[in-house]
C-alpha cells in the first residue's frame, strides 16, 4: 500500500513563482515525495481582487488545516495595498522562526568557494523593529518601537537549540546588540545565558552583532547556528547568502507552534518571469527543508543528491549559475535534476533528525515582579525653544507638583543641565521628571495631576513610566547622565 500523501497548501505566487513551483513539484514528484498539494493564491492576484492583505481567506484556511506551505516569491505593488502578502502570512500564523541554511553548494563558485561553510542562521520573526510599530512622533521626528520579550527570546533561541540538536550541530552563538541596547537586545542575551545549561553538548558562544558581520566574511567557517533578532537576522542572513552565490540560490522556512512555510529567499523576478529562464534551485531546496520538517528524510536526501550531482557536473544549468554563454532553461535544468535522481555527490547531506519544536503555551504570557516602583516618568516633548528655555518653562509649570525636572535629553543625549560636549537639537526632547522617592505602585494618580497641569502649556506625545521591578530600574539612562 502507499505511504499517504500530506497535504501541503502550494502558493504559486508571483513572477517567476509559477516556472519555480512548477519546477519544484515535478522534482518532488518524481523523487517519491509523498506530497498532496492544495493551491491556494496569495500576492499579486489577490492584491488585483481587492484584498488588501495580499491573502484570501480561502488561502489562510487552506494553511491553518494543512499546518504546511510551499510559497513562491510574492510581488507588492506599489498602489494595490499597503501590506505585503510574505509579512501577512508571518505574523497570521506567528511564525517566528526564520531558518536560513547557508551552505557552499557543489560547482557554485565565490570568493568563499573551499571554505567548506555550512551554517544556519535562526532569525526571530514576528518582533523587535519589524513588528512595525511606527510613529512620526513631531512633523520631521519618526520613532519605531523596538519590542524584545523574555517569551519572544526563549522560543527562538529554545528552536535554535532544537534545530542545533536534529542537525548534529556542535556550537550556537548568540549574537545581540546588548552592549548598546542593554534592554532590548540585551533580554535575547540574558535568556540564551538562562538557558544554554538545558543544552549540554552544543557549546554556546555570544558574539556582537557587528563583530558578527565581520567575522562572517572573515571566517564564516568557524560558524555553524547562528541565532539573532529579527532586523539583525534580516541582515546577517543576507550578508551569509551572499558568501555562498547569493539569494537566487538560498532557500528558507518559516516555524511556528501551528504551521510552517518553506519559501525561497528570493523575490518574483519579474524581469525575467515567464521567459522559461528561472533558477527554481532555492525553491526546490525549500522543498527539500519542507521534507525533512515532515519527516521524509529519504525523498529530501534523494533529491538534494541529484541537485549537488547537477550544481557539481555542472550541465543544463540555469543562465545565473552556468558558465558565461552556457544556461539554459528552467525546463531543461528540471529534466536534468530528475535524471539524477538516485546519484550521489561528492558532497554528503548532513545526517538530519526531526527538530522537536519546544511548546508553548496558548495563553497570554504574564510575569509579574514582586515590587514595583514608580520613580518619574519620562514626557517627550515637541519643543523649539532652547533646552535652558524649555526646562524653565516646564519647572514653572511644574511648581507644587510631585514631580520634579532631573534632565532634559535631545534623541538621547542630555542636554539641560548641559553635560558638556556638542548637541545638534531638533524639536523631541525626553524630559525626565522624578518624584521625591520611588513610589510603591503606578502612581497614576500623580501622572493624570501631572498631564493636566501641562495641558495647554507643553505638547507632550508620548509618556513612558520610569520603573524598578524587584529593585532594579526598569529603564535606560540618557548619554551623559549621571
Ligand atoms: P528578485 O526578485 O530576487 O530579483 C532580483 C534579480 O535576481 C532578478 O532580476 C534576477 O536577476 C535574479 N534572480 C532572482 N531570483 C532568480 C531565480 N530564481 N532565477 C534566476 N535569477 C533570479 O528581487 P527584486 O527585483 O528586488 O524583487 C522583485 C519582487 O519580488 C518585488 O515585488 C519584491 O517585493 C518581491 N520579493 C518577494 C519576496 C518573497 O516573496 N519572499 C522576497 C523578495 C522580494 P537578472 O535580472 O540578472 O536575471
Amino acid at each position: 500500500m502507499d505511504t499517504p500523501r500530506t497535504k501541503v497548501t502550494a502558493i504559486a505566487g508571483d513572477g517567476i513563482g509559477p516556472e519555480v513551483m512548477r519546477a519544484t513539484q515535478r522534482i518532488l514528484e518524481a523523487g517519491g515525495a509523498r506530497i498532496e498539494w492544495e493551491n491556494a493564491i496569495a500576492g499579486g492576484e489577490a492584491f488585483r481582487k481587492g484584498i488588501a492583505t495580499g491573502c484570501p481567506q480561502e488561502t489562510l484556511d487552506s494553511i491553518a488545516s494543512t499546518g504546511l506551505a510551499l510559497k513562491s516569491p510574492l510581488e507588492t505593488p506599489v498602489g494595490f495595498g499597503e501590506k505585503s502578502a510574505n509579512v501577512t502570512l508571518r505574523k497570521f500564523f506567528e511564525l517566528y522562526g526564520n531558518i536560513r541554511p547557508v551552505r557552499e553548494l557543489p560547482g557554485i563558485r565565490t570568493p568563499f568557494s573551499g571554505r567548506h561553510i555550512d551554517m544556519v542562521i535562526v532569525r526571530e520573526n514576528v518582533e523587535d523593529l519589524y513588528a512595525g510599530i511606527e510613529y512620526e512622533q513631531t512633523a520631521g521626528v519618526a520613532e519605531c518601537l523596538k519590542l524584545m520579550s523574555d517569551p519572544g527570546c526563549e522560543r527562538i533561541l529554545r528552536l535554535a537549540y532544537a534545530l542545533a540538536r536534529a542537525e548534529g550541530r556542535s556550537k550556537l552563538a548568540c549574537s545581540t546588540k546588548a552592549n548598546i541596547m542593554k534592554m532590548s537586545e540585551g533580554t535575547m542575551k540574558r535568556v540564551f545565558e538562562r538557558i544554554s545549561g538545558d543544552y549540554p553538548g552544543i557549546t554556546p558562544s555570544h558574539v556582537i552583532i557587528d563583530n558578527c558581520a565581520h567575522q562572517l566574511v572573515i571566517a564564516p567557517e568557524q560558524f555553524d547556528v547562528v541565532v539573532t533578532s529579527n532586523m539583525n537576522g534580516d541582515i546577517i542572513s543576507d550578508l551569509a547568502a551572499g558568501l555562498v552565490g547569493g539569494l537566487g540560490i538560498a532557500p528558507s522556512s518559516n516555524l511556528g507552534d501551528q504551521a510552517a512555510m518553506f519559501e525561497a529567499v528570493h523575490g518574483s523576478a519579474p524581469q525575467i518571469a515567464g521567459k522559461g529562464l528561472a533558477n527554481p534551485t532555492a525553491l526546490l531546496l525549500a522543498a527539500v527543508m519542507l521534507l525533512r520538517h515532515i519527516g521524509d528524510f529519504a525523498a529530501a536526501g534523494r533529491i538534494e543528491q541529484a541537485v549537488f550531482v547537477t550544481l557539481e557536473e555542472g550541465r543544463n544549468l540555469t543562465g545565473d549559475i552556468a558558465a558565461p554563454g552556457a544556461g539554459t532553461g528552467t525546463d531543461a535544468y528540471t529534466d536534468q535534476v530528475i535524471a539524477n535522481l538516485g546519484r550521489i555527490s561528492s558532497m554528503p547531506s548532513r545526517d538530519y533528525q526531526p527538530v522537536v519544536m519546544p511548546h508553548w503555551a496558548d495563553e497570554v504570557w504574564h510575569q509579574a515582579p514582586a515590587a514595583r516602583e514608580l520613580v518619574g516618568v519620562d514626557l517627550f516633548l515637541e519643543s523649539g525653544e532652547a533646552p535652558e528655555a524649555l526646562a524653565a518653562s516646564l519647572q514653572q509649570s511644574l511648581s507644587g507638583s510631585a514631580f520634579t525636572l532631573k534632565m532634559l535629553s535631545n534623541r538621547g543625549t542630555q542636554v539641560w543641565p548641559p553635560a558638556g560636549g556638542h548637541s545638534f537639537l531638533i524639536d523631541h526632547f525626553q524630559a525626565r521628571l522624578l518624584l521625591p522617592a520611588p513610589t510603591p505602585g503606578d502612581a497614576d494618580g500623580e501622572i493624570a495631576e501631572l498631564l493636566g497641569r501641562l495641558a495647554g502649556s507643553h505638547r507632550w506625545m508620548h509618556l513612558e513610566k520610569l520603573q524598578r521591578f524587584d529593585g532594579r530600574d526598569a529603564y535606560a539612562k540618557a548619554q551623559g547622565e549621571g
